[in-house]
């Protein structure tokens, strides 16, 4: 993940750069430069070549990544795409707001060949309760236009869809068919961030309410209940796909080791930068593109952590019957001062009821198909 920007021109107050526990982001210069671009590649570069890597994934993030404007982003991904050409196959995506998608964006971003993904919480209200600009106007409007765009015959082949963050102030039903008219390809719900300490919203450290659950079983019930699936959810897909034996290819679940790594506007690394939501400097490793192969990462205790997968979980987590489905959740919101990282999740009662709600319904449809959950995992 590249930190091509580190500013943005919302001012989301739920996000992790800006609003939670690290504030790293106010050092950073605002533009990733042309010197770590080419020092990056460089990296990618060795990194493919020492592990035999036939492909690497590129995501363009920020802050906003679409303030870099097309020449800087098109220098960007020219100069990684000619280091990294003929050594191993490079796919580029970007994660926006959204805001800045007009027809000459979505243009630039076809004719580069950089999938596009945009970030939207549901209907004007969910969107509105913490996605504006700094002086509270609402984003929806702008963000929808440039979902419109994207959508265009000419332009929906770099579509790759919507992230939408779980608000339970807002009703997920409205959410859902507010969703489905955007005729999105793919959607993904994620949960708030947060930790033991600093619990998400709603959660109380702890407690057995399940609110977080609550709000997403009746859209599983209703996406895996529709004759014809109008979306695909990757959340819902992902658990199924635990549930029946697979791998993860969802770092919020499973078991599977992490293959990601957060290359920051002035070169540092960076774990996965959600871990800012853990405290100022929790995500930081001390190592960047100018003096470090991506390899010395696995010198840091909570990068190999995040490899251990059974091994790396609390003693309440390895002895749980859905451990092979959640994996703990995603390792920032394991966190607890004193414990660490070896907590179950703070939506643990949350996960474990999604997910056994999803097994029993999965479990049920097998039946009628003359089958079970263990014979499949068995086969
Ligand atoms: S449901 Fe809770 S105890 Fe079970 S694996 Fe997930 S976080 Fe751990």
């Amino acid at each position: 993940m590249l930190k091509v920007a580190s500013r943005c021109n919302l001012d989301c107050d739920y996000c992790y750069v800006y609003h939670l526990a690290d504030q790293s982001w106010r050092a950073q210069p605002r533009f990733m430069s042309d010197e770590t671009v080419a020092a990056t590649a460089e990296r990618i570069a060795e990194h493919a070549r020492v592990h035999g890597l036939d492909a690497v994934s590129i995501r363009l993030h920020g802050g906003e990544p679409l303030l870099a404007g097309p020449e800087r982003l098109g220098r960007i991904v020219g100069a990684l795409r000619a280091r990294l050409s003929g050594l191993t196959e490079v796919a580029v995506t970007v994660q926006t707001n959204g805001v800045l998608l007009d027809e000459a964006m979505a243009a630039f971003l076809v004719d580069e060949d950089i999938g596009v993904g945009v970030s939207l919480d549901g209907d004007r209200y969910a969107n509105d309760l913490h996605r504006t600009y700094l002086n509270g106007r609402s984003s929806y409007d702008e963000v929808v236009a440039g979902i419109a765009m994207m959508r265009r015959p000419e332009f929906r082949s770099h579509f790759l869809g919507l992230l939408c963050t779980v608000q339970l102030a807002a009703d997920p039903v409205r959410v859902w068919d507010s969703l489905l008219d955007l005729e999105v390809p793919t959607l993904d719900f994620l949960l708030p961030h947060g930790t033991w300490e600093r619990p998400p919203p709603g959660l109380e450290p702890g407690d057995a309410r399940t609110p977080y659950a609550d709000w997403l079983i009746p859209l599983f019930d209703r996406w895996f209940d529709a004759p014809a699936r109008p979306v695909a959810v990757r959340t819902f897909e992902s658990l199924l796909h635990l549930s029946l034996g697979g791998r993860a290819s969802h770092e919020s679940f499973g078991l599977g080791p992490i293959a990601l790594v957060v290359v920051e506007t002035d070169g540092s690394y960076e774990q996965v930068d959600s871990m800012k939501a853990v405290d100022e400097g929790a995500a930081a490793t001390g190592r960047g593109v100018f003096t470090d192969p991506l390899d010395a990462l696995f010198a840091l205790p909570t990068v190999t952590q995040r490899q251990l997968g059974l091994d790396a979980l609390g003693e309440r987590c390895r002895a749980c019957e859905i451990v092979s489905t959640c994996g703990g959740g995603l390792f920032p919101h394991r966190y607890r001062p004193g414990t660490g990282f070896t907590n179950p999740s703070v939506y643990c009662a949350d996960l474990y009821a999604l997910i056994t709600h999803i097994q029993r319904r999965l479990e049920e449809a097998l039946e009628r198909r003359g089958t079970s959950l263990a014979a499949i995992r068995a086969s």
